[in-house]
């Protein structure tokens, strides 16, 4: 079926995005808000727009019963989800099935499969991918734990299987160390994520995060778009992205993405997905873990290949087979993606939100800004610290570092603390020029 009307269930710059794909392509939106963003720039370019509750999450963007009851009264055909929120919760998709909307993202059993790290991992293990050498399933217990450590050499990481957003994580140096940690890990997990399950895996010094942007549709069909380099990281998150990875040779590059599509073809998977893979030192690589969403740094694969990846969501969702095939897929130039956030880098990044008194954006060839704020518009406090993403193309990578450098130097965002000027410090390091970096370096190099 062709779908007419989309609910958008989520806000900030993906709602933008979304939005804006919509309207090209002749699609109705309805965007939903909280309380706290009324002002919001997602709810006035969406066609229709509601308040769909208060500002806690709980009842606004992530109450699964009023934004399905919304979505059926408003005769929505489907829901687009977005990142973060609802975009991974099994729960919401089966309620979407039996409303009949179509819920824009893969099924249900596929979505559930994926968000159980562990079990992913099985998974994969029975595909034949590599993963990081650790536990077979949950671990049973600290015992299990200790065999499990034993058995793959310290250090390790325990990490939460409904883990997500870089966190649930923790390092174990020695044996010692580890009845505590996994103590604190799983009551961790079960106040943060809704489950104590933990699953271990060595901990990798020092790797490189490479994943593969892949889709799959109802036909069988399985394709990729390229792999990004999201190694400049913070506290497992992703402060840089880039595309294509220049850590790879093209050779490790077609193996990588067989790899990827033998994941989809594995499990039949429909819809946008990003597998993750780490890289050791000898530049080895394992499945980390599987996205089953559209991802915050997809407009970098966007720009190398000249595709819009929500209008591919779309027509997948729609039933329709995905209207080109691998060999259509070029790589163009170079695309770097930096994620500005509202936070101040000179006190631990502490999250600061509150009014932007002014703003200029950097434009200009190759320049690209994914945004939801305005000049004179108030940073709730209570959302994520992602203000917008910064994104640049061009031919080759130091040009593109070069494009980056000037965009970032135009960008005037005044009364508020941002990661704008340490960004700068990131992109012109010899580190990230010489692509040795790697996903401990912010932490190393800036005491953080
Ligand atoms: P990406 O690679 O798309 O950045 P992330 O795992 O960082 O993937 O998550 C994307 C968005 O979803 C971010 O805004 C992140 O904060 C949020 N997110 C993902 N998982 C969780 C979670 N379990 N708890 C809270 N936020 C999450
Ligand atoms: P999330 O679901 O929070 O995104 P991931 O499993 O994708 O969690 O890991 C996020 C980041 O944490 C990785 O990109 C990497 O930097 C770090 N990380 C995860 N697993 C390992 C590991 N086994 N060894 C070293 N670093 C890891
Ligand atoms: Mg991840």
């Amino acid at each position: 079926m062709s779908i007419k009307k989309i609910l958008i269930a989520n806000r900030g710059d993906i709602a933008v995005r979304i939005i804006r794909t919509c309207k090209e392509i002749g699609v109705k939106t309805v965007a939903i808000y909280s309380e706290i963003d009324k002002d919001s720039l997602h709810r006035f370019i969406a066609d229709e727009s509601i308040c769909i509750g208060p500002n806690n999450i709980s009842k606004s963007y992530n109450n699964i019963d009023n934004i399905v009851y919304l979505a059926k009264k408003l005769k929505c055909d489907a829901i687009h989800p977005g990142f973060g929120f609802l975009s991974e919760n099994p729960k919401f998709v089966e309620r979407c099935d039996e409303n009949g909307i179509i819920f824009i993202g893969p099924t249900m059993e596929q979505m559930s499969l994926m968000g159980d790290k562990s079990r992913a991992r099985e998974t994969m293990m029975k595909l034949g991918i590599p993963v990081v050498p650790g536990s077979k399933s949950v671990l049973k217990s600290k015992e299990d734990a200790m065999e499990v450590a034993d058995g793959i050499g310290y250090p390790v990481m325990i990490k939460a299987s409904n883990g997500g957003g870089g966190k649930g994580m923790r390092i174990v140096y020695s044996a010692e160390d580890l009845p505590s940690l996994y103590d604190m890990a799983s009551s961790e997990a079960l106040a943060s994520f809704g489950s104590s399950d933990l699953y271990m895996e060595k901990f990798i010094e020092n790797p490189r995060h490479i994943e593969v942007q892949v889709f799959g549709d109802k036909f069988g069909n399985a394709l990729h778009f390229g792999d990004r380099d999201c190694s400049m990281q913070r506290r497992n998150q992703k402060v840089i992205e880039e595309s294509l990875s220049p850590y790879i040779t093209d050779e490790q590059r077609e193996s990588l993405y067989k790899t990827a599509l033998d994941v989809i073809k594995g499990i039949g998977y429909i819809g946008a997905g990003t597998i993750e893979f780490i890289f050791d030192k000898d530049k080895n690589y394992y499945f980390i873990e599987m996205n089953t969403r559209i991802q915050v740094e997809h407009p970098i694969s966007e720009m190398i290949t000249g595709l819009d990846l929500i209008k591919l969501q779309i027509e997948i969702a729609s039933g329709r087979p995905i209207p080109f095939a691998q060999e259509d897929i070029q790589f163009r130039g170079h695309a770097i993606e930096c994620r500005i956030n509202a936070e101040n880098p000179d006190n631990g990044f502490a999250p600061c939100p509150g009014k932007i008194e002014s703003l200029n954006l950097p434009g200009g060839f190759g320049v690209r800004f994914d945004t939801f704020v305005y000049a004179g518009y108030t940073i709730p406090p209570l959302y994520d610290s992602m203000i917008g993403k910064l994104i640049c193309w061009a031919d080759t990578r130091e040009e593109c570092i070069n494009r980056m450098y000037r965009a970032l130097d135009e960008m005037i965002l005044e009364g508020i603390y941002t990661n704008i000027e340490f960004h700068k410090a990131l992109i012109s390091s010899d580190a990230f020029i010489n692509d040795t970096h790697h996903t401990k370096f912010i932490e190393n190099e800036f005491n953080n």
